[in-house]
């Protein structure tokens, strides 16, 4: 019998002395862990499931019509785990490469043995351009003076620098603003120290400021094309751009939040395509009680019974990335059913209303986001918790410890 179920049989047995006692005295704890000797049952963790990551990355292909997906991972791959998910996109025919934004996080990709091409979508430095060319990630140069560095670090590890250009058509944040660039391009293009692989672009998404930004990006395109200059696979498109720019498709797309199952705001309604969350944030319960009328609940007395109330303890808060704001009206799953998060998120915890009956265990797995119900996907917690798809995944505490399953 294995640490665990001989630790659920103490668990049983121990409740159903509790069940016992509880008759004779109506406010009783719950009963405590068997032991508090193994490390990790109570920590929380991320699952990672395997199939629906594929399952995403092909309806996204369906959605594009084939064209190659160059998959975005920045941030920790939105929280999700920069070395469980690289290596899971990595060998899908679909992806064409990934896509960070830090020098760090390229490297990290190809030290988890990531084959296919790695862009940095940043400013990295001259020390750290080398590092990354010699061990093939592609750069992003915008800088005015990239092609003087790049034929220096062409030339220190002698051979050609590929290249994705990255262009400003608006969004004022990185980039060559779009009205400077010809020249800028002419003279990249026509050093043989580097190899143009892609030019690129992003939409600030703001719906009356997209097809501006897409026209510019187009008309500079064009001209330097129908000159002779060859600017690689034009690519402009997030999760974004595959619900509402479906004419900024170009050679290639770059998302990164639909690959994980959650939709930009306002484009799960359009129905054109099924994604499902890729990931379930969870713990076991560490604690169930039952409150008396009147007792209160967490820092500040957030929540007060207003009659006896069993209330159970989810050892995962704000510190692993479970927003603050869920105590606005997110459920958390345990078992089968839904129970709703009161007083307040701490760091380390999260407090569950489970009613007047006692449905919940210690030991019991609640899954507090995941796929299983609407109310707790990205999009469900992060619309009831006030705050945007991208926190509930990028705030995901890097320290999570991943579990990959196969669906
Ligand atoms: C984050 C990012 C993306 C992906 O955005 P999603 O909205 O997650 O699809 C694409 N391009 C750039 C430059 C980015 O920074």
């Amino acid at each position: 019998m294995s640490v665990w179920s001989r630790r659920r049989l103490l668990g049983v047995a121990a409740a159903s002395a509790a069940a016992a006692l509880t008759r004779r005295l109506p406010v009783l704890a719950a009963p405590r862990p068997a032991s508090v000797t193994d490390r990790g049952e109570y920590e929380p963790w991320l699952e990672i499931d395997a199939a629906a990551l594929r399952r995403n990355v092909a309806e996204v292909s369906r959605l594009v019509e084939g064209r190659p997906i160059l998959a975005v991972v920045k941030n920790n791959a939105y929280g999700l785990g920069l070395e469980t998910v690289g290596p899971l996109l990595d060998p899908l025919p679909a992806i064409a490469g990934l896509a960070v934004v830090k020098a760090d996080e390229a490297i990290r990709l190809k030290d988890a043995g990531v084959q296919k091409a790695v862009l940095v979508m940043g400013l990295v430095s001259e020390s750290e351009a080398v590092e990354l060319a010699r061990r093939d990630v592609r750069l992003a140069p915008f800088a005015r003076d990239a092609g003087d560095q790049l034929t220096r670090i062409s030339r220190r590890l002698g051979r050609s620098v590929p290249v994705h250009l990255y262009l400003d058509t608006g969004m004022n944040r990185l980039g060559m603003p779009y009205y400077r660039a010809a020249p800028w391009i002419r003279d990249l293009a026509a050093r043989p120290e580097l190899t143009i692989e892609g030019t690129f672009m992003s939409f600030t998404e703001d719906l009356a400021f997209d097809p501006e930004q897409l026209q510019r990006f187009r008309d500079l395109a064009d001209g330097l094309q129908r000159s002779g200059v060859k600017l690689g696979r034009l690519h402009a498109a997030s999760s974004h751009g595959l619900f509402l720019r479906r004419d900024a498709y170009l050679d290639m797309v770059r998302p990164g939040l639909a690959l994980y199952g959650a939709y930009p705001s306002g484009t799960a309604e359009l129905g054109l395509a099924q994604l499902a969350p890729v990931f379930r944030l969870k713990a076991r319960v560490v604690d169930v009680q039952q409150l008396r009328s009147g007792d209160s609940a967490s820092y500040d007395r957030a929540y007060t019974a207003s009659k006896p109330t069993w209330i159970a303890i989810i050892p995962a808060g704000h510190a692993d990335g479970y927003p603050r704001g869920a105590v606005k009206g997110c459920q958390v799953l345990i078992g089968e059913r839904l129970y709703p998060v009161i007083a307040a998120v701490s760091a380390s915890h999260t407090i569950v209303e489970v009613g007047d009956q006692q449905t919940v265990e210690v030991g019991d797995e609640a899954t507090l986001v995941g796929p299983d119900r609407p109310e707790i996907t990205p999009n469900g917690v992060a619309q009831r918790a006030g705050v945007s798809v991208y926190d509930i995944l990028m705030h995901l505490s890097a320290l999570l410890p991943k579990r990959v399953t196969q669906g």
